[in-house]
């Protein structure tokens, strides 16, 4: 007998399974695609970890806690996924990317920074930053390997006896009303286990589709650049993450150059909101896309304005909140759901790894996730 299924070895299925195997379940992964793929969320060779978290104080424990169990992963598997560089905000006093940024750092008592526009220019020359305008610094902040991060749990997730199949589809789920108890269909099989953790990514919609949850997937496009000056400024040692507010509720975001000389500096906008399916998103990148990220650079990082070196797309799945789902299925005890990361989960992965071990096992967790209850969306299934 299977102990829990899995659906969906991305970013959060990849460490339920470490977490799970480690602590002696019987495990099977089912994974759509091959391992640490590039059609979901989880690719792009970066992710911005950081802990003043604009979005929420309530965030800040289980940052805290993400940071450790990523040290960990290094350690057991001797390899290196977190790169802190600092990182900067940069936006008005008003803006809610500082406000909520410094409300977190101090609530939870973090190392910052607050810098005038004049000392985040003399600081990270690149950045604009316009009058009146401040950084938020943290000392704290880097970047994530996403990849890897996912190669690493997969790699400690077999390694405790986890049984992780790949290009292996789920096509239908069913679990009993009451107790434990589900089965599972692929095109090559059926599985019974006593329980399923849901951790499809952008394909939550379809395998969650009863629930109706207020899930949006969107398009999102990642570039990369080869600065207008060479690429000295945005070395890691000296340029940091950075995320910039603007009037709208878009951020321009990015990363010191992490692929060697050639290999151009990564930048993003995060708040694209083109709706798309996994089936129906255009992985090609458009003229238009290019022009609003140059748009974008012009007014705030010039020196990044150079040739476009390469640009791939990436789907957010978006709550209206922006919080998460992370909870037990409202009709099904043996089913649990990871879903709705709403563009900032990466960081948090190896933690919602811990959570969904210790839902399944205990039905609770030592982490605070009321904000993740599928409860506030008040839909008529949910
Ligand atoms: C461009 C971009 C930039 C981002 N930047 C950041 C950042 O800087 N910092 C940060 O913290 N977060 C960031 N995020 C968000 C973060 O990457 C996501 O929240 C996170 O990767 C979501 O993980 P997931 O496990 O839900 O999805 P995924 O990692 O996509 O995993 C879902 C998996 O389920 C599989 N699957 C789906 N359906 C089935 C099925 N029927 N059967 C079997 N398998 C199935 C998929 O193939 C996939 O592998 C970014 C996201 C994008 C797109």
């Amino acid at each position: 007998m299977i102990d829990v299924i899995i659906v969906g070895l991305g970013a959060m299925g990849s460490a339920a399974a470490h977490q799970l195997a480690q602590r002696g379940k019987r495990v099977v992964g089912l994974e759509r695609f091959t391992p640490a793929h590039d059609k979901g969320s989880s690719h792009g060779g970066s992710r911005v970890i950081r802990q003043a978290y604009f979005e929420d104080p309530a965030y800040v424990p289980i940052l805290i806690r993400a940071y450790e169990l990523w040290e960990r992963l290094e350690r057991d598997t001797k390899t290196d996924l977190l790169r802190v560089t600092g990182g900067v905000m940069i936006g008005s006093p008003k803006s809610p990317l500082i406000t909520g940024s410094i409300r977190s750092a101090r609530e939870h008592q973090l190392p910052h920074e607050v810098l005038d526009c004049r000392e985040v220019r003399r600081r990270f020359p690149p950045l604009i930053a316009a009058a009146g305008e401040v950084g938020l610094y943290e000392s704290r902040a880097g970047y994530l390997l996403p990849e890897e991060c996912i190669r690493q749990q997969l790699s400690q997730a077999a390694r405790y006896g986890a049984d992780l199949h790949f290009e292996e589809p789920i096509e239908s789920w069913t679990a009993h009303e009451r107790g434990e108890g589900v089965t599972v269909t692929t095109g090559k099989r059926t599985y019974q286990a006593q329980q399923l953790i849901i951790s499809s990514g952008a394909w939550a919609p379809q395998l969650l589709a009863d629930l109706e949850l207020p899930l949006v997937v969107t398009r999102q496009v990642m570039f990369w650049l080869d600065p207008v000056g060479g690429i000295e400024p945005f070395l890691p040692d000296r340029f940091p993450v950075y995320l910039c507010a603007s009037e709208h509720r878009y951020i321009l975001y990015g990363f010191p150059s992490i692929d060697g000389k050639n290999g151009g500096v990564k930048v993003a906008i995060h708040g694209s909101d083109e709706v798309c399916t996994p089936d129906s998103i255009d992985r090609e990148v458009r003229e238009t896309d290019v022009a609003e990220i140059r748009a974008r650079l012009a007014a705030r990082l010039p020196a990044l304005n150079g040739p476009l070196l390469k640009a791939r797309t990436c789907m957010y799945t978006m709550t209206p909140d922006e919080n998460f789902v992370i909870c037990k299925h409202p009709r099904y005890s043996a089913v649990t759901i990871a879903a709705g990361f709403s563009g900032h989960g990466f960081k948090m992965a190896s933690v919602v790894g811990e959570m969904l071990a210790e839902l399944v096992t205990k039905g609770t967790t030592r982490h605070n996730i009321e904000l993740f209850s599928h409860r506030r969306f008040n839909t008529p299934q949910a």
